[in-house]
């Protein structure tokens, strides 16, 4: 396993009183009083990817914090082959109801990853967190463990393959509990099961306020022009994220507005099959110069601020949705979010308040056609999505959830 140092020095110094502005006072004066009896604890997240996706945008910046306020916090992510991820990635997609084709060398690939990264495992480690399916076969360490183990399952696991639960499960119940995103999500699993949904930070780069320089800065370099308005969905190239639906959403409304769709995207080191996906996306819209699809580096954080802050709507069309992140960042930057109703992605766009739900291609059409007609309703939209959000996902929030979780596992 890699452990990751945090590069940028304005994350790393990042402190509670960073967010006054952003919070109730009393919620920090809660959080430092929940972190004192957690003084020195060693806190170990491992992960499988050091970019590209939820998990590690959301350790990007509760390390930085955990640390701060007192908690021995590190981040390991797995040394793995691309034989690993494959399997991973097809385990993933079996928690999304895909059937694959479970074979035996699948479970021998995983649990010689497994095997050659348990020496990485912290002995000192209060508690060792499991980010995902992916690490699930260090479990095995735990036996001759000190610390409390966590499965953090950050998808949504209703419909898994039950051949898949069956392997990963015998993993996962040994753990002390489990945390999922919504109620919905838990399994049946003998330990203690919390809620946490993730969160976003306001500071970092992808969501703090960009000023008019680097915004223009940022829109030229890639070439986009705000002369008509865009439509964007931000997201790694997935089947799950449905940027096919989009575009034929898309290409109904141009009959009768004229606008722009931009798809903001890139790889993630465990997603070995969004190569394929973008290819298909560039192939599809080839002919269309009003569509663009980025094919962004993972450290494009202010592109991916600028990109969502220019935006005239912001779309998720995902068919599948742990708790969808880029959903939280468009409406934390006040814009119109129209989204398919799967997922965690309930929790946050409350229809007709902080955001339009669209179930179909059709109805996709029909809410950014009457966003585009109507900027009163995007604006209000926006504005309450902002205020859902700085209530319920942002850092200091979900800092203030772990300092609970772990105070009540202690107890
Ligand atoms: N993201 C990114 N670059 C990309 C695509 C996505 O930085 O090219 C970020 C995005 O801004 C969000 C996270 O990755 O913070 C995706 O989280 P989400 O929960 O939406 O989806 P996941 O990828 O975990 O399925």
């Amino acid at each position: 396993m890699v452990q990751i140092n945090l590069p940028s020095p304005l994350e790393r110094s990042r402190t509670l009183a960073s967010y006054q502005n952003l919070v109730d006072p009393s919620l920090l004066e809660t959080i430092e009083k929940l972190a004192e009896p957690l003084q020195g604890a060693g806190i170990q997240h491992i992960n499988s990817t050091f970019v590209g996706g939820g998990v590690a945008e959301i350790l990007q910046s509760l390390l930085p914090l955990m640390k701060s306020i007192g908690l021995n916090a590190r981040w390991d992510v797995l040394s793995a082959q691309s034989d690993f991820f494959e399997v991973t990635k097809a385990f993933h997609n079996a928690f999304h109801g895909e059937k694959i084709n479970f074979r035996e060398e699948m479970i021998t690939i995983y649990e010689e990853t497994a095997q050659k990264n348990l020496a990485v495992i912290d002995d000192s480690a209060d508690f060792v967190i499991i980010h995902d399916q992916q690490p699930l076969g260090l479990v095995k360490r735990k036996d001759q463990h000190r610390g409390h183990w966590i499965w953090y399952c950050h998808i949504d696991p209703v419909d898994v393959d039950p051949r898949v639960w069956n392997f990963l499960s015998r993993y996962a119940r040994r753990c002390d509990a489990a945390i999922y995103h919504l109620d919905e999500y838990a399994k049946h699993l003998p330990h203690q099961q919390f809620i946490l949904p993730p969160a976003i930070d306001p500071l970092s780069d992808k969501n703090r306020e960009v000023t008019d320089t680097e915004k223009e800065k940022v829109l030229e370099e890639l070439g986009i022009s705000t002369d008509q308005p865009y439509i964007l969905q931000v997201s790694r190239y997935d089947r799950l994220k449905n940027p096919f639906g989009l575009v034929h959403a898309y290409l109904e409304l141009l009959k009768v507005f004229p606008c722009q769709l931009i798809f903001a995207g890139g790889a993630a080191d465990d997603d070995p099959e969004g190569l394929d996906v973008y290819n298909e996306l560039k192939e599809l819209t080839k002919d269309h110069s009003t569509i663009r699809v980025l094919n962004l580096a993972p450290t494009s954080h202010l592109e991916i601020n600028v990109l969502q802050r220019a935006a005239a709507i912001v779309v998720q069309n995902s068919s599948r949705e742990g708790f969808g992140l880029t959903v939280t960042e468009a409406m934390w930057k006040e814009k119109p979010v129209v989204s398919t109703p799967v997922g965690g992605i309930r929790m946050q766009v409350i229809p007709d308040k902080t955001g339009l739900m669209a179930p179909t291609v059709q109805e996709l059409t029909k809410a950014l056609l009457q966003l585009l007609q109507n900027p009163a309703l995007a604006q209000q939209l926006g504005q309450q999505a902002k205020e859902h959000v700085r209530q319920n996902f942002i850092t200091p929030v979900y800092l203030h959830r772990w300092l609970k979780l772990m105070n009540d596992l202690r107890s």
